[in-house]
């Protein structure tokens, strides 16, 4: 099968990305193999590919919003049928033991691994994932569509809750793509007030088009103290100035598995008054399966933008250079 690898990471625009031929994976035990229909692009694949993210072993597949359908089982397995449609997550492995696992915060689990960085993704045209962290797709969404829900989506999610916004609360948001589009999404369907903070013009319409109260490019802070917020944008400069747009006792959580600098921050200004700053790792797997439930209920609309399956680099490049407006999803032609 054709495979792209993480070859020798470096900036995306000198194509880290190479063409490889694999064989076809067999399932192992408690593992389904999928025959991929799509696989969203996410900023996590750019960092991989760009070494701001070691790769786990040499020469992996990126890709860990995968969707497809399932052609062979692995021994032991009972939760999946051939011709089922499945989605294959970031969180790939926990180990079941350790004190995070059974306290219910699996994300922070010792031994965790993850699609796409520990065990190859879907770059490809199949894929193995061990059926106790693949998720059923909601009927109402497209192979494309649902591709987004399985990391920006469920990792969104998780960022809404850990910001702690209170009901019908007032929610900073600061960057605004595949992630940002769809947890602000859910905020709304809960009755929040979005305010929406991005250089990019394209984003500032889709949020005003998805109902934000606020759209702006940064220059400004909100036009009102915010009750939480949450940092999409991988950029370390924009804490202070989000910790400042708080309302005391408001809650910052930063998404972002990768974040440049943070400058020094203002005891009094920043943090005093309670104000929070938290990140989030990774998630659970209750958050995926609350987060698609929710967003089959609204349902979320998911901005998309397809590329072949070959053009995986071309991907990345736009949204390195943000010129992504939405997710950007692989489809798979092979
Ligand atoms: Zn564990
Ligand atoms: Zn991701």
């Amino acid at each position: 099968m054709k495979a792209w690898v993480v070859d020798s990471p470096g900036p995306i625009d000198a194509n880290p990305l190479v063409h490889v031929e694999r064989p076809v994976p067999v399932p192992g035990a408690g593992e389904v193999r999928l025959h991929v229909r799509t696989c969203g692009v996410c900023r996590t694949d750019l960092h991989l590919a760009e070494g701001d993210l070691t790769p786990r072993h040499h020469r992996v597949v990126p890709g860990h919003e995968v969707v497809g359908i399932v052609d062979r089982l692995g021994p032991g397995t009972e939760r999946f049928r051939e011709g089922d449609r499945v989605g294959v997550p970031w969180l790939a492995w926990t180990c079941g033991v350790c004190r995070f696992c059974t306290a219910g915060r699996e994300n922070l689990c010792t031994d965790l691994r993850f699609t796409g960085w520990d065990i190859d993704g879907g770059y490809t045209e199949y894929a193995v994932v061990n059926e106790e962290f693949a998720y059923a797709i909601p009927e109402r969404f497209t192979d494309e569509e649902a591709a987004p829900l399985l990391c920006a989506g469920i990792i969104g999610y998780r960022a809404l809750r850990r910001s702690r916004l209170p009901a019908g609360g007032r929610l900073g948001i600061y960057g605004f793509g595949g992630s940002a589009h769809l947890a602000a999404q859910i905020a709304m369907g809960e009755g929040a007030r979005v305010h929406v903070v991005t250089r990019s013009a394209a984003a500032r319409d889709l949020a005003a088009r998805l109902g934000a109260v606020s759209v702006g490019d940064g220059t400004a802070g909100p036009p009102e103290p915010l009750d939480s917020a949450i940092l999409f944008a991988p950029v370390g400069t924009l804490v202070p100035p989000a910790l400042e747009a708080l309302e005391r006792g408001g809650t910052l959580a930063i998404a972002g598995i990768h974040l440049t600098d943070i400058p020094s921050l203002n005891y009094e200004r920043h943090l005093f008054e309670e104000r929070v700053l938290c990140s989030v790792t990774a998630n659970t797997r209750q958050d995926g399966h609350e987060f698609l439930e929710a967003a089959a209920a609204l349902p979320v609309r998911v901005s998309t933008v397809a590329y072949g399956m070959d053009r995986a680099n071309r991907a990345l490049a736009d949204l390195a250079h943000d010129q992504v407006d939405g997710a950007a999803v692989l489809v798979n032609p092979w």
